[in-house]
């Protein structure tokens, strides 16, 4: 299997360290619901576990929730968004986390992303996040300023080897920095101290506080996963800030390398922008049921974008995925019934090329594709049960039963069909024809079946 790894910039084969692959994914802040650009990061982190498992590993997965307020803004100022949201909500912020985290949680249901196997709130590891500052400050990566513990970014040469920035890169792009007891602009908080107002804190050697964002994946990987461990997943937004800001940590603390394979998710736009609320268009996966795209065919969407590639959403992109997924469904559903046999060596030719695709960074696109072409060979139950092997990669419920459209056929339409079934049983084919051709007219067609007709529009 080949992986696009962040760090190397290369496609690079996947040597594991151990039998089973160990895997971290950074989670939601669950302060609002999930988007469809989140849920795309989610489904990605789902292809590439399904695409690990379709090529025989077995995978130990962990993704926090981060259930804490981090603040705003990347840097460590701004309000914290679960402050915010009880505010603006008039709920607890624990009240919100759990709401919203349900709501995460019904969303992966429902697009059949698996869940991993460790799913870690930020606030039930708050005893592992500061014992892990408490050793960086020991041995010397870590400062105390007057609002908080500060990361020493001078003490970790290599920083910003992921995103190929380097500091001055960084610091001439940075805004002046208001904290002027940082050693460095791009210093960056392991804890914070709480003033008396702020909701969420806790004891800590430095008074009542609160931890920084980044610390939290960097305590719960090592408490999941250990000091190394083989894929670490995100969006790419990630890679500048919150993944530099953890290796940093991670490295500084263990004193080697403790990711192997980085990999990043693009993003999704809407109508070739930026999503974003004051542009109303960012749509929840509910949203998208309102108006009559199911999360299968969402996920069908994504699936067709290679997840290194920028996906525009929009609404003609839906349509174009809803008549293709109900296509896809009304094939299989024509194998399932299948009367032909289909030879071995067509079948393997198949299951190599899908496993092909698969393993070269979970192309899934192209794994589609394979499907397709599949499809067009003669109806046959050996084809569907290869459609149910490749489900496993691609999740999406092709075993579903595909649901003809009901549509209101107009007692007109529904008369002449009726008087045609009945010059039929005549074999009054002329006059069979003659209505045919007057149901027509109406926009629709007739569909002969052995004990009756299904009625269409044309
Ligand atoms: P957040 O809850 O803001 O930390 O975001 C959760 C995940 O969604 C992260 O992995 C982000 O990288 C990802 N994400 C946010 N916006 C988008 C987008 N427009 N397209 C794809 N992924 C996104
Ligand atoms: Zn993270």
């Amino acid at each position: 299997m080949k992986l696009y790894n962040t760090l190397t910039r290369k496609k690079e084969d996947f040597v594991p360290i151990a039998k089973t692959v160990t895997m971290y994914s950074c989670g939601p802040t669950v302060y609002n619901y999930a988007h469809i650009g989140n849920m795309r990061a989610y489904i990605f982190m789902d292809s590439v576990r399904r695409a690990l498992r379709y090529c025989g590993y077995k995978i130990k997965g962990v993704m926090n929730i981060t259930d804490v307020g981090h603040l705003l803004s990347d840097g460590d100022d701004g309000e914290d968004k679960m402050a915010k949201a009880s505010r603006e909500q008039q709920k607890s912020v624990y009240e919100i986390a759990e709401m919203y985290t349900k709501a995460f949680m019904d969303d992966l249901a429902r697009l059949n992303i698996g869940k991993p196997e460790v799913v870690a709130k930020a606030t039930e590891h708050i005893n592992d996040m500061l014992s892990y500052v408490v050793k960086l400050v020991e041995l010397g990566y870590g400062y105390e300023t007057s609002d908080g513990i500060y990361f020493d970014i001078s003490r970790f040469p290599t920083y910003g080897k992921l995103s190929g920035l380097n500091l001055d890169n960084q610091i001439a792009g940075a805004r002046v920095d208001v904290n002027d007891e940082k050693r460095h602009p791009a210093d960056f908080a392991l804890w914070k101290k709480a003033p008396k107002e702020h909701i969420m804190q806790w004891e800590s050697p430095w008074g009542m506080g609160y931890p920084g964002w980044h610390i939290e994946c960097s305590a719960m990987s090592k408490k999941y996963l250990g000091a190394r461990f083989d894929i670490h997943t995100g969006g790419v937004d990630h890679i500048p800030v919150h993944h530099e800001n953890e290796i940093a940590q991670s490295e500084a603390l263990e004193g080697h390398q403790t990711v192997n394979y980085w990999m990043h998710g693009e993003f999704m736009q809407v109508d070739g922008g930026k999503m974003s609320k004051s542009l109303g268009n960012t749509y929840t996966v509910t949203d998208l049921e309102n108006k009559g795209y199911s999360p299968m065919v969402f996920r069908y969407f994504c699936l067709n974008t290679h997840y290194r590639k920028t996906l525009n959403f929009t609404f003609d992109g839906m349509n174009a995925a809803k008549t293709a997924y109900t296509r896809l469904l009304a094939l299989i559903n024509e194998h399932r019934n299948g009367k032909n046999a289909t030879e071995p060596e067509i079948k393997q030719k198949y299951e190599n090329e899908f496993m092909d695709a698969v393993s070269d960074d979970v192309n899934i696109p192209m794994a589609l594709g394979v499907l397709w072409n599949m499809l067009r060979e003669k109806p046959s139950k050996d084809i569907y049960e290869l459609t149910q092997k490749f489900d496993k990669v691609l999740g999406l419920s092709l075993d579903t039963i595909p649901q003809e459209e009901k549509i209101e056929v107009p007692s007109e339409v529904a008369e002449l069909a009726n008087k045609r079934l009945e010059a039929r049983k005549n074999k009054d084919w002329a006059l069979s024809d003659e209505l045919r051709n007057q149901i027509a007219t109406l926009g629709y067609t007739v569909i002969d079946k052995k004990d009756g007709y299904d009625i269409k529009k044309l």
